[in-house]
């Protein structure tokens, strides 16, 4: 399954509503990205999210923060994007440096501007089934098991990982699609045998190789949630080679899931402003 195809209609999606949004009298959404500190990965991550949400006609509202802010201030700065109506999204870049509590920071976010679906309030949402922005890489699981027509309702699925980033709202968002979910995690006894019950396997561990043929059942649809680097570049939780001669649809790394990531922070931005301005799109 190419999660960069894939990934491309999504951003071709986004910039259409966009420009409908605008027809419709709104104005185009504004993402306010916000970095703390001089972390390289995370101002890797910050640009092509800057730069993508800009390609899609979207106002980039960046704000950085130097590393030795101090929780009041950044409050501040988050309070401040909060009330302002530009600001459509707000992505509060984590990891944040070890004195800021980032848990208090998200708390400000206000539910209909959490573009990267993180807050307690939008885990409340989900977690009843009720509307709400989704949590972007959990959403991009689905967008690519639904670009695949892959039937969710009575399917066995089973998670392996129950993070709040990843694990636990895919199972969520699979259950809310009505499939029957399990989900695994570091306690799970027989884990392969647990895994070949799965129509849909959807593995977020984090331990490269984690997933071999013995865990998959045949004809199964397998995505790969896991990102490590290694000697020979980027690999997953699935070992690929093997998984792909068993699996019905398998995502590779690079190139599955991580691309999606962004993706679906367009597509939150974009709904979240036409919510705002109360244009249906
Ligand atoms: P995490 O917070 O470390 O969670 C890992 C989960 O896997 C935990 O629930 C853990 O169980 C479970 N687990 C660990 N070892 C296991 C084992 N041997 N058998 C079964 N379950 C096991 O990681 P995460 O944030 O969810 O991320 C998972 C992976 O996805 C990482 O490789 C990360 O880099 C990648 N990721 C990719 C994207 C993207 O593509 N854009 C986004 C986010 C994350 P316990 O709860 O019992 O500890």
């Amino acid at each position: 399954m190419d999660g960069a195809a894939i990934a491309r209609g999504v951003r071709e999606q986004v910039a259409g509503d966009v420009a409908r949004l605008v027809a419709a009298g709104g104005t185009a959404p504004g993402l306010a990205t916000v970095l703390v500190g001089e972390d390289p990965a995370s101002e890797v991550y910050v640009r092509n999210k800057r730069r993508s949400c800009a390609a899609a006609g979207m106002v980039d509202l960046h704000r950085h923060l130097p590393g030795d802010v101090t929780q009041a201030d950044a409050a501040a700065l988050v309070d401040e994007l909060a009330a302002d109506p530009a600001v459509s999204g707000i992505l509060l870049q984590l990891p944040l440096p070890d004195h800021l509590d980032p848990g208090e920071l998200l708390a400000r976010i206000p539910v209909g501007k959490d573009v990267d679906g993180l807050t307690v309030g939008n885990a409340g949402l989900l977690a009843q089934g009720l509307p709400g922005l989704r949590p972007c890489t959990p959403a991009g699981v689905l967008e690519i098991l639904d670009h695949h027509e892959v039937p969710l309702a009575g399917a066995e699925a089973v998670v392996v990982g129950r993070s709040v980033l990843v694990g636990r709202p895919v199972a969520q968002l699979l259950l809310e699609r009505n499939a029957t979910v399990t989900i695994c995690h570091s306690r799970t006894r027989h884990l392969a045998e647990v895994c070949r019950r799965a129509d849909v396997l959807v593995v977020a561990a984090g331990i490269p190789g984690l997933i071999g043929p013995e865990a998959v059942r045949p004809g199964a649809v397998v995505v790969d949630v896991g990102i490590h680097r290694g000697p020979q570049g980027l690999h997953g939780d699935v070992r690929f080679d093997a998984v792909q001669d068993v699996a019905r649809l398998l995502t590779p790394v690079p190139g599955g899931v991580g691309p999606m990531t962004i993706a679906m922070l367009l597509a939150n931005t974009v709904t979240a402003a036409a919510r705002q301005q109360g244009i249906a799109l």
